[in-house]
Formats: structure tokens, sequence, C-alpha cells
């Protein structure tokens, strides 16, 4: 469905405040610019309560950072509000929906805390009793209306955000099925050839129908259908090899079983669709190749665009099993200078030279992006405070020493400076690469060359 342009939701927003008197608007604005603390610390109370919202609350800048969040989220829905004002408290509403989804909030979460809210504001609403009947009935109503919209605002930009983050946990996930494309490529290849001549020696040996190898339950076949026609859902050629494979196994296969019949058409027939598979697979890995578009072309690491994902994945393990991690945000100093004296050309050489190195001093499991340019990120998984350390300074010592080797063998140093950010226990991942940069700008500052921890 089509999302409600900015426009639109403003002008409903406006239409939904002319419903109500200017005397209510401007009692209600009053009311929650006294009310928003304790409304803020009501809606904070009740959420800690509740076990399944309470572990996206219970890390210390989340709960300071909330609290006042949420005081100017109530006392902002009802501020004046020309047109401008409109366009900006719906952003607001935006930001809010995307933050959810970058944390992966449940939606229902959320809605839980606006009815909290709203009970609240209906118990403070007659606790007051400066309104009686028609009055409170009206305050009561454009209260609960204004909040819906902004709810209805808010899960908008939550539903498109997180089918954004889906996707590129779906094209992530395929990266990593078909990750070393070239070896599975022969690797598939070979087994498809294997089950052929598994088949011919079957048949030339006289074995029944039933024993006789079957292409669906061979390696290549089990592959086949489980990730090869995932990976390249959609194509004809997928579609021409699920097909292949099943007039192999339910036609052809059982004619053989018909001793009368010559052989020798039905083993052509054979050979023909078993080439048309090989050659449908073949071209399945050469036009998916691009599936490792999720590798920089000139350094191979990783492609930024998958950082969120992983990110967002260790966060989500680092919480479940109590694990830690951390990144190092690299960035090459000076490297402006090595373009400009040498060449783009020598550029280039020295970040692949560099990106090798990272490599070299990575463990597996560890993940290294080009986030781009001169700038790297590596995350360290299972690594606390003191390894990251460690492996940050060996890093940094390590590009100190190398020797960068340039066209026309000339030869160059290079060092590199390091902000180092530990998992903290903060949900939203652009926290913890805000803090990183924060330590790696430090790091410049400080005269490069050198590693900063994030505070
Ligand atoms: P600092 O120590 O403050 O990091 O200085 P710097 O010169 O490294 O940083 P700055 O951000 O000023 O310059 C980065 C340069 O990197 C500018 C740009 O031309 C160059 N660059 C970015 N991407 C590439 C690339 O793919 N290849 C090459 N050769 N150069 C690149
Ligand atoms: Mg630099
Ligand atoms: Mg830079």
């Amino acid at each position: 469905m089509p999302r409600l342009s900015t426009e639109q939701l403003s002008m409903e927003w406006g239409a939904l405040n002319q419903r109500f008197s200017a005397h209510s608007r401007v009692f209600i604005l009053d009311f929650c610019q006294r009310h928003a603390q304790p409304l803020a610390e009501h809606f904070y109370q009740q959420m800690l309560q509740d076990p399944g919202a309470s572990p996206f609350l219970s890390h210390d800048q989340v709960s300071s950072r909330l609290h006042s969040s949420m005081q100017r989220w109530v006392a902002g829905l009802f501020a004046p509000q020309t047109h401008e004002d409109l366009l900006r408290i719906i952003a607001e509403q935006q930001k809010i929906g995307e933050v959810h989804a970058r944390i992966d909030i449940p939606v229902h979460l959320v809605l839980r805390g606006a009815r909290a809210m709203k009970v609240e504001f209906i118990r403070l609403l007659l606790a007051d009793g400066r309104l009686c009947g028609d009055e409170y009935l009206e305050v009561a109503r454009l209260m609960s209306d204004t909040i819906d919209l902004a709810m209805e605002v808010m899960s908008q930009a939550y539903a498109s955000s997180h089918d954004r983050n889906s996707r590129t946990e779906e094209a992530y996930r395929l990266f990593s099925v078909t990750q070393n494309i070239a070896s599975e490529k022969e690797r598939q290849r070979g087994a498809l050839l294997d089950w052929e001549n598994q088949l011919m020696f079957g048949l030339a040996t006289g074995l029944s129908i039933a024993q006789l190898p079957r292409i669906r339950t061979c390696e290549f076949g089990v592959w086949f259908r489980h990730k090869g026609a995932h990976a390249f859902e959609g194509t004809p050629e997928a579609s021409q090899i699920i097909h292949g494979m099943v007039q192999i196994d339910d036609v052809l296969l059982p004619l053989f079983a018909e001793e009368w019949r010559d052989r020798v058409p039905q083993l052509r027939e054979m050979r023909d669709l078993v080439s048309t598979i090989r050659f449908n697979l073949d071209h399945l890995f050469e036009q998916n190749s691009e599936l490792e578009a999720g590798r920089d072309v000139l350094t191979r690491l990783l492609n930024r665009k998958f950082l969120p994902v992983v990110l967002s994945k260790q966060i989500t393990y680092a919480r479940n099993h109590g694990a830690e991690f951390a990144v190092l945000v690299l960035d090459i100093d000076h490297f402006k200078r090595i373009n400009d004296g040498y060449g783009h050309e020598a550029g280039d050489r020295v970040l692949q030279q560099l990106a090798a190195l990272l490599v070299n001093n990575s463990r597996a499991g560890d993940y290294l992006f080009r986030l781009g340019g001169e700038e790297f990120l590596m995350l360290l998984v299972d690594t606390g405070l003191n390894g990251a350390r460690r492996a940050a300074e060996k890093l940094r010592a390590s590009v100190e020493r190398e020797v960068f080797r340039l066209p026309q063998e000339q030869t160059l140093s290079v060092t590199m400076s390091i902000g180092l950010a530990c998992f903290d226990g903060h949900p939203d991942y652009q926290q913890m690469m805000r803090r990183a940069d924060e330590a790696l700008y430090k790091a410049k500052e400080g005269g490069r060359n050198q590693v900063v921890q994030a505070i």
C-alpha cells in the first residue's frame, strides 16, 4: 500500500485540530506542559513492568533519554500548530518509528505504551477537576485522537523502514549462502557429474529402477532444491532446472523399466536434459556473480550496505547471550597526500594492501567492512575492552611497520587512526557507530597514528 505523503498527513492532522474548539486546544497544551513529567514517569514505570518491553528500556542511557524525550514528545504533540509545526511534528513521529524499526521493538509494545499513556492522561484530567461534562469529553477526545494519529504516522514509518531492513537482511543471507560462488559452482558441477556417472553405471549393470540414483536426492539435487532454487528464485533458469529434474526422475527413469524399449533414444534424451541443467546452472552462476556485490570491488571487503544487518545481528546476539563485541573504525592518516603525491592508482594500491593486512590480522569470525574512501570497520566478535585495545594497538603498529608497495617499485609508509567502541548494551547500533566515530575524531585531533577508546 502506498504510504501517505507528509503533506497528506499534515492535512489530516490539521483537519483533526479543526474539529476541536480553540479553547480545548489551549487547555490541552497547558495541561500537557504541566503534566508532561508525571506522564512520562508513569509511561516508563508501566513499560518497565512489562517483561517484553523492559529489555529495550533497561539501559541507562535509554532510561535517562527516554524520560526527557517522552516529556518533549507529549508536550510537542499539542504545541502551536502552523503548517510548518505540523510538518515538523510529523517528521518527528516518523523518526521515532524508524528508531523503533532499527532496534526491532515489536509494534504492539509501542501501541501498549500509547495506551498506558492515554489511561494515565484521562486519570490526570479527571483528578484535575477543572473541566466538566462536554468540555472534559472534548479534551479527552482531542488527546486520544491526536495520540492515535501520531501512532499511525509512527507505524507507517516503522513498517516501511522494517521492510527495507528485511530486504537488506535477505540480500545478506543470499550473499552468505553463495559467498564462495566460484567454488560452489565447481562443487555443484562435480556433484551433477557424479550422479550422471552413477546412473550410467547403474543402468549398465542392470540395477532395478528403484535402485537407480534419483537426481532430486543426489548431492546436487538436494543443494539445488534447498539453496540454489532459493538463491536464484524467480529466474527462468531455476524453473528449468527444477523442471528438468522432475522430467528425469518421474518421466525418463521409469521408462527404463520397459525392457522391450530401445534404450538409445532414452539415453540421448537423458543426456540432453542433463546438459541443459548444466548449461542453466553455469548461466545462473555467471549472471549472478553480482551476488558478490556485497563486496567492495577494490578491496574485496564487505560493502557498507550490510553494516546495519551485521551490527543488528551482533547486538541481538550479545543481548541474548550476554556476549561482548567491539568495533574499530579505522581511517588512514593524510591519505589525500598519497593521492596528490603519487596518483590515484598508487592510492588504490595502498587501500588494497591495507585491506589484505586487515584480513590477515583478523580472526575468521570477525567482520571487515570498507565504509568508504580510506575508512574501514572491523567488528571483533566475543571481544571485551582489553582484547579490543590489544587488537587495535596491534593493527595500528602493523600498519606503521608495513612497507606499502607502489607502482614503479616505489615504497611508502602509512599510518592509521583508530576509534574503538565496545558494546555497552544500547539497542541502537547507530549509537555505537556514533561513539566509535567520535573516538576516531579524537584520535585525529590528538595527532593521528593512535587508538582512542570511546566513552
Ligand atoms: P585524515 O588524516 O584527516 O584522515 O586526512 P585524509 O587526507 O586521509 O582524509 P580526507 O578525508 O581529507 O581525504 C580522503 C581522501 O581519500 C580524499 C579522496 O580523494 C581519497 N579517496 C577516497 N576514496 C578513494 C579511492 O577509492 N581511491 C583512492 N585512491 N583515493 C580515494
Ligand atoms: Mg583519512
Ligand atoms: Mg576519511
